[in-house]
């Protein structure tokens, strides 16, 4: 697909080294109004540090990050990205209003826009009516809310969220996301690093994977299986005994008591199984599955995940 919008925020070949570690080896992206992009990858990866350099906090030792903010974007103004890091940032022992004040007024907001802008982000975060509640009494995945709402006071055209939903409850995750969906579509670009499978799979409108300081990948999730999978779903039979039969579309290992075959949609099932009409023996089990993003990884590095 050819892209015609123009990126808010455009790395170029960055590199990083903590003294002999590449930590990254140029790394290339573009990030887009508008667009909830997922960056997954195992420990180590390199997710953290390039957050930390998008937002200023680390010097790549090479290569150039450019932000340039949509003009005729109405609502995300701040070229200074917002910033959510891994570990909890409020001050416990201030109350939610006085956390939102300190950095709204450590991010510039003017007195005078600031009550404004702090109802409308305690409203965004659900939090209104904890807003005298000291944040050390909040629940971690309140904290976590208020956390980010310190984040979006100054409207930053570019959010950064390092692993957001780590410790989170099921509540504040949902509640976290719907937040995200609101900022996209006015225009901001959310970047989200995540351990989480599931939710990079489900919730993120491009996933970009990295693995020892590299961009392995960068796509939606059906084109990411497509190019290192290929077709999307596998259907795969067991027979307990060797299978004489003929199995038209599917591929018979050497033992001859598992089948394989590769669909392109699940309509395409009912006509697969039609096969099992004809065999003799029956299998012993039949099991369809969709490829996501933990074969993609595989394929694309020899390695599991899990690994
Ligand atoms: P995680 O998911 O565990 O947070 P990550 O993908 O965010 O991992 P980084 O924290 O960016 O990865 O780390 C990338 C590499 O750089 C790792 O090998 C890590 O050990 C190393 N590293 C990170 N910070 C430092 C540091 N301050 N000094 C030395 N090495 C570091």
């Amino acid at each position: 697909m050819i892209e015609t919008r123009e990126p808010v925020l455009t790395l170029e070949s960055i590199r990083k080294n903590y003294r002999r570690r590449e930590a990254l080896r140029g790394i290339s992206l573009k990030l887009y109004p508008g667009e909830l992009l997922g960056f997954f990858g195992p420990n180590g990866a390199g997710k953290t540090t390039m957050i930390r350099c998008i937002c200023g906090l680390l010097r790549p030792d090479s290569g150039r990050i450019v932000v340039q903010i949509p003009t005729e974007s109405s609502s995300p103004k701040s070229q200074r990205p917002g910033l959510v890091p891994q570990n909890l940032a409020v001050y416990p022992d201030l109350t939610v209003q006085q956390n939102l004040e300190v950095f709204g007024r450590l991010e510039g907001v003017p007195w005078k826009q600031l009550r404004t802008r702090i109802d409308e982000v305690l409203e965004w975060a659900a939090l209104l009516e904890r807003r005298k509640s000291l944040a050390k009494t909040l629940s971690g995945g309140m904290q976590r809310r208020l956390n980010i709402a310190c984040s979006v006071l100054q409207k930053p055209a570019i959010l950064l969220l390092d692993e957001p939903t780590v410790g989170v409850d099921p509540q504040s995750r949902e509640r976290i996301y719907a937040m995200m969906e609101e900022l996209t579509q006015q225009g901001t670009a959310v970047l989200l690093t995540t351990h989480q499978l599931e939710e990079v799979e489900t919730r993120c409108d491009r996933i970009v994977v990295m693995d020892h300081g590299t961009i392995v990948a960068d796509g939606r999730l059906p084109e990411l299986v497509e190019q290192s999978i290929g077709k999307p779903h596998r259907v795969e039979l067991s027979f307990e005994r060797p299978c004489a039969g003929p199995l038209a579309g599917f591929d018979l290992d050497e033992s001859g008591t598992r089948a394989t075959c590769r669909m392109e949609s699940m309509q395409q099932l009912p006509q697969i199984l039609d096969v099992l009409r004809h065999l003799e023996q029956a299998p012993e089990s039949i099991d369809v599955r969709s490829f996501g993003l933990q074969d993609v990884f595989l394929a694309l590095t020899g390695r599991s995940l899990r690994e």
